[in-house]
């Protein structure tokens, strides 16, 4: 089995509850629509949200101020009531491991991690062939492992995650200040351009040689290195796998450091890039197909 995303809505995220509850389930009723033009049966709604979720109530616990509103948030009832269809809600990271599982390079691997390298950080723990979800769904909040005493302060409100070194965010924020120090310039880099300035001026900048980037870069992959080599002494997975938009740039680096500072016992463990467009949301749909189609309930 595949996988594949035969139609994509995307809108802005609303900043208040209600606005936000009424975007999903517009979007959900127009998704309803379109499905008989595509033949689709609908066997339910999976979802992949960021935040800590109960999944066996479908209900979002606890979400970083990156979500806002986003707390002790019933996403199952309403769908489920409104569509008439049955629900299933996890983390986006989660959804990530249970993509990786289905369709990805997860399928047949009993213990392996991944972890998305996006705008944030976070991941999966598949142990045993299962996600591992922890005695209050906490856990595989792999952004928020603790490389430092210190450094700059986290979206979840501490200090010293690798969210805070590596994600997305971090390095535009690192980006944004360089520029702000006029450090980011070099040669037939037009910075003036009216592009936000992004992770991507940050990789591009060191890749023509700005010692600046480079030093923040470095930080940024000793850092995700790191807290991927904690993961690998805790939970021993046969293979990690990185996604998101900075996996290509994180993977060598990654490994480099694993190779450095890992237990000889872990030394052999691959770090390789998902080949999966979407991972948490073939993962939210794949826990639907799961559900739907297992023998006994
Ligand atoms: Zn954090």
């Amino acid at each position: 089995m595949r996988g594949n995303i035969v139609k994509k809505y995307t809108e802005s995220n609303p900043k208040t509850f209600e606005d936000r509850m009424c975007l999903i389930l517009k979007m959900c009723k127009d998704a309803v629509q379109d499905a008989v033009n595509f033949n689709c049966r609908l066997l339910g709604v999976g979802i992949s949200t960021g935040g800590r979720v109960n999944p066996q109530d479908g209900i979002v616990l606890h979400s970083t101020k990156l979500i806002r509103e986003w707390s002790s948030v019933d996403l199952r009832t309403p769908i489920s009531d409104a569509l008439g269809l049955p629900v299933w809600v996890d983390n986006d990271g989660n959804c990530a491991a249970l993509a990786e599982r289905k369709f990805g390079h997860g399928r047949g691997v009993e213990n392996f991690v991944t972890v998305i390298t996006g705008t944030g950080i976070g991941g999966g723990i598949i142990h045993n062939y299962e996600l591992i979800h922890g005695s209050t769904f906490c856990a595989a909040e792999l952004g928020h492992i603790k490389v430092s005493l210190e450094g700059p302060e986290c979206s979840c409100g501490s200090q010293g995650c690798i969210e805070a070194f590596a994600s997305g965010m971090a390095l535009q924020r690192e980006a944004k200040r360089l520029h702000d120090e006029d450090l980011l310039k070099e040669e037939g880099m037009d910075m003036e351009l009216a592009e936000p300035i992004t992770a991507a001026h940050l990789i591009r900048a060191a890749g023509n040689g700005n010692s600046k980037a480079n030093a923040v870069l470095h930080k940024a992959s000793m850092a995700l290195g790191v807290g991927i080599v904690n993961i690998l002494h805790i939970v021993n997975p046969a293979l990690v796998i990185l996604s998101g938009v900075l996996a290509s740039y994180y993977q060598a680096p990654v490994q480099h450091v694993i190779t450095e500072r890992v237990l000889v016992s872990a030394q052999s463990i691959k770090v390789v890039k998902s080949e999966l467009e979407e991972p948490a949301l073939l993962g939210a749909a794949s826990m639907v197909l799961d559900y739907a189609t297992r023998r006994t309930y």
